[in-house]
């Protein structure tokens, strides 16, 4: 049976007193910091592990951003009403990459181990930051062409490519503080409310961000065809999966646009916040692509690069840029790491087929 969708007073009251809850557990930084989370009703936390794979901090240091990033949302996005729309937040320490929510029920479950994944990639995490920091930005194909990429980075990449079906190789043995992976880690937070936030919406709202994410969406493949990087337009999903894919960019365009408003992490300079956010999820949808062996769309997910494409359209959109002038300009740290990512994982395309057993007739 679904329960019942409160009403919006009730949860706009709901709302208050459970951002007084966290305010109240933030503030006493104790040893029983995990037994005061879970004595909040509408919180629980679940081993599914049975190996000890993190550092403490690494979970608190979590938990803490999703705190924040809850009450940003609740504070600057969206209003009290979000935080009490939902009944139930689980917590799972799993190391399964997955997160979903139940729309009916209003519960939303976060499986932390993906949280952590992201971590895992410090060798690149590193190679990307020094050159966000040093290298003379706009960039263009001919600096990407030029650069060599480390060793360390490639076999980082290597391991994710063969991770594959099992799932991506989450040691959790990392601290989490690399400003990439921090900022990936809130990028997936705020997807995942980016859909509680979508439900609790009204319909008026929902209509208007549906629209607004097929526009962008059919601006990517108008570029893309026009680009020749697709040949066809029969790609284009049906009805159905695509009313599922219009939920994940919606989600995607809550979580960028959420993030965009939020100060940048511990020490960064201010003006790294925005080209880091870019970069970010760059490495975050590539990731993606390169552990499912390619850049393939489910029915019930888009494509890992579409899903980066088309927060590029909206932004494209708002500068009023052609996606030339967009891609030199605006989006260029972005554009520059999504190019080298997809120029390392070619690379180990290619060698894994060049060692491809011979499979003659004789
Ligand atoms: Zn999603």
């Amino acid at each position: 049976m679904p329960a019942d969708r409160p009403g919006i007073e009730e949860c706009k009251s709901l709302g208050k007193q459970r951002m007084q809850e966290l305010r109240e557990l933030q503030t006493h930084h104790s040893d029983d910091f995990f037994s005061r989370l879970e004595a909040l009703s509408w919180i629980s936390i679940k081993e599914v592990i049975d190996h000890p794979f993190t550092k403490p901090e690494t979970f608190h240091l979590v938990l803490l951003e999703l705190f924040e990033l809850l009450q940003e949302v609740v504070i600057n996005q969206r209003g009290p009403a979000f935080l009490g729309y939902f009944r139930h937040i689980e917590l799972n320490f799993s190391l399964r990459v997955q997160a979903s929510y139940d729309p009916e029920q209003r519960v939303v479950r976060l499986n932390l181990g993906s949280l952590l994944f992201v971590n895992e990639l410090g060798a690149t995490y590193q190679w990307l930051y020094s050159l966000l920091t040093e290298q003379n930005f706009p960039i263009t194909s001919d600096d990407i062409t030029r650069l060599v990429v480390p060793a360390p980075v490639i076999n980082e990449f290597t391991a994710l490519y063969h991770a594959g079906e099992d799932g991506l190789p989450v040691s959790g043995q990392h601290g989490l503080n690399h400003p990439i992976g921090l900022t990936i880690l809130r990028f997936v937070l705020a997807h995942e409310f980016g859909h509680l936030i979508y439900f609790a919406e009204s319909q008026t709202v929902r209509t208007f961000w549906e629209n607004n994410a097929e526009s962008d969406f059919q601006d990517v493949i108008e570029h893309l065809v026009q680009s020749h990087q697709l040949s066809v337009r029969g790609t284009m999903p049906d009805e159905e999966i695509m009313a599922r894919w219009t939920k994940e960019f919606v989600a995607d365009g809550v979580a960028f646009y959420t993030l965009l408003k939020w100060p940048a992490i511990g020490h960064i300079e201010c003006r790294l916040a925005y080209p880091l956010l870019q970069m970010a999820i760059e490495v975050f949808f590539l990731t993606l692509a390169t552990v499912y062996h390619g850049d393939v769309g489910t029915d019930t997910h888009p494509p890992p690069t579409i899903r980066s494409y088309t927060i590029r359209a909206g932004q494209r959109k708002l500068c009023h840029l052609g996606w030339g002038e967009f891609f030199a300009q605006d989006w260029n740290i972005g554009w520059f790491v999504s190019e080298l990512l997809v120029k390392i994982v070619k690379t180990i395309k290619n060698k894994e087929e060049s060692h491809e057993p011979y499979r003659g007739n004789d």
